[in-house]
C-alpha cells in the first residue's frame, strides 16, 4: 500500500486509522452480519452510530444545550437557500459580508427570498484580506448576518468573529469547523458540508440555535426546514448512514487525540511551517496578508504561470498530488485539514526549497 500527500481542497484526506477501521468494518459490521451501508437507519445498531456521532460532536464543539445538531443532506450549497427559508421573518432582510466565492453564492441565493445588503467586501483585492468590520456596520432589522469563516478557495480566515449584538450570526463554517475551537454561543445557525474536516461528501452538518427554529415561512419545502430535523433528530428521512459513520470515526479520532484544541495547535504549527518558508523564499510567496490567513487552505504563487505549472507537475510525481490551485485563481494551494500529517508539510516545504534553488 502507498499513500500520497494529498492536499485536496474537498472532499479530502482522511486519518488512515478512520479508513483502515472502516476498511475493517466494512462487510460484518461487529459481528451483524451486514454492512453500515446495509443497515436499516430505524434499527438499534444504526441509531446507536447516530447518536454517538451527534453526541460526540457535541463534546468536542462544546455545542450548549439550546442548539440543535442536524444532520441533512444537499451540501453547504443547500443551507444557501435553507437559511434565508427558516431565518427570513418579517423583516425579510440580512446582512452578508462577500470574501470570496462561496460568500458570493450565498448571497445570490438569498437574494431569491429577501433583501440583502451586502455590507463588506473584498473583492477589491481579488479577495486576499478580510474586510474591517464594526457592529454599526449591521443593519438594526436585519434577520441576521451572514459570514464565511474560511473562504477555501483564497485562503483567508476571520482573525476575529465580528460583532453582530443581538442579530443572529450565520457562519458557512465548511472549511474550517473543527480546526481550533470556536465559541458556539456566539452563532445563530452554524453549517458545514462533511468533506473538508469531517468525513466523506454527503453529509451536512447545522447547528442551529433553537428559538431560531420554527420561524420558516409556509411555503418552505419540508426538506429544507429545520424544524423537520430538529423534530425527527436527523431520521425524518433516511439519513447519509454510512457517511454519518465515517464522521463518527473522524469524532473518535479527534477525542483520541486531544479534540479540538489539540487539533488548532497542531493545525497552527503545520500551517506555521508553510508560511514561514514562503516569506523568507525568493520563488514563493503567500498570497493573503498576514493577519488573516487561513491556517486549512494556503494558496501560493511563483509570479510565473509557466513555473507553476512546472512545480505542480514536478510535486505530482514526487507524491504531493493536488496542489493546483483552483481554477479562478491559479497558481498553487496546499489544503492541510485536520487529517493532514505535519511530515507531510515539512516534506513539501523541503520539496520547494529544492525546486526553488534549481530554478534561481
Ligand atoms: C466546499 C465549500 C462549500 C460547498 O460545499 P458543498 O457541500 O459542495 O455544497 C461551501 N462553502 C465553503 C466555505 C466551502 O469550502
Amino acid at each position: 500500500m502507498s499513500r500520497c500527500f494529498n492536499f485536496s481542497a474537498g472532499p479530502a484526506n482522511l486519518p488512515l486509522e478512520v479508513l483502515e477501521k472502516a476498511q475493517r468494518d466494512l462487510v460484518d459490521y461487529q459481528g451483524t452480519g451486514m454492512s453500515v451501508m446495509e443497515m436499516s437507519h430505524r434499527g438499534k445498531d444504526y441509531t446507536a452510530i447516530h447518536q454517538k456521532a451527534q453526541q460526540d460532536l457535541r463534546t468536542l464543539m462544546a455545542i450548549p444545550e439550546n442548539y440543535q445538531v442536524l444532520f441533512v443532506q444537499g451540501g453547504a450549497s443547500t443551507q444557501f437557500a435553507a437559511v434565508p427559508l427558516n431565518l427570513f421573518s418579517a423583516a425579510r432582510k440580512a446582512d452578508y459580508v462577500n470574501t470570496g466565492a462561496w460568500s458570493k453564492k450565498a448571497i445570490a441565493e438569498a437574494r431569491r427570498y429577501g433583501e440583502v445588503t451586502v455590507v463588506a467586501s473584498s473583492e477589491d483585492n481579488t479577495f486576499n484580506y478580510i474586510p474591517e468590520l464594526s457592529p454599526e456596520h449591521f443593519s438594526k432589522d436585519a434577520d441576521y448576518v451572514h459570514i464565511t469563516s474560511n473562504n477555501t478557495i483564497y485562503g483567508t480566515c476571520y482573525p476575529t468573529l465580528p460583532e453582530t449584538g443581538s442579530i443572529p450570526l450565520v457562519c458557512d463554517m465548511s472549511s474550517d469547523i473543527l480546526s481550533k475551537p470556536y465559541d458556539v454561543s456566539r452563532f445563530g445557525v452554524i453549517y458545514a458540508g462533511a468533506q473538508k474536516n469531517i468525513g466523506p461528501s454527503g453529509l451536512t452538518i447545522v447547528i442551529v440555535r433553537e428559538d431560531l427554529i420554527g420561524q420558516a415561512q409556509d411555503f418552505i419545502p419540508t426538506m429544507m426546514n429545520y424544524q423537520t430535523h430538529a423534530d425527527n433528530n436527523s431520521m425524518f428521512n433516511t439519513p447519509a448512514c454510512f457517511i454519518i459513520y465515517m464522521a463518527g470515526l473522524v469524532f473518535d479520532w479527534m477525542l483520541a487525540n486531544g479534540g479540538v484544541e489539540a487539533m488548532g495547535k497542531r493545525n497552527q504549527e503545520k500551517a506555521g511551517i508553510l508560511y514561514q518558508f514562503l516569506d523568507q523564499s525568493n520563488l514563493f510567496k503567500a498570497t493573503v496578508s498576514e493577519a488573516d490567513r487561513s491556517i486549512m487552505n494556503i494558496p501560493f504563487v511563483t509570479g510565473n504561470a509557466d513555473l507553476d505549472q512546472q512545480f505542480i507537475q514536478q510535486a505530482e510525481v514526487n507524491n504531493f498530488k493536488t496542489l493546483k490551485g483552483h481554477r479562478s485563481v491559479g497558481g498553487m494551494r496546499a489544503s492541510i485539514y485536520n487529517a493532514f500529517p505535519k511530515e507531510g508539510v515539512e516534506k513539501l516545504v523541503d520539496f520547494m526549497a529544492e525546486f526553488e534553488k534549481s530554478n534561481s
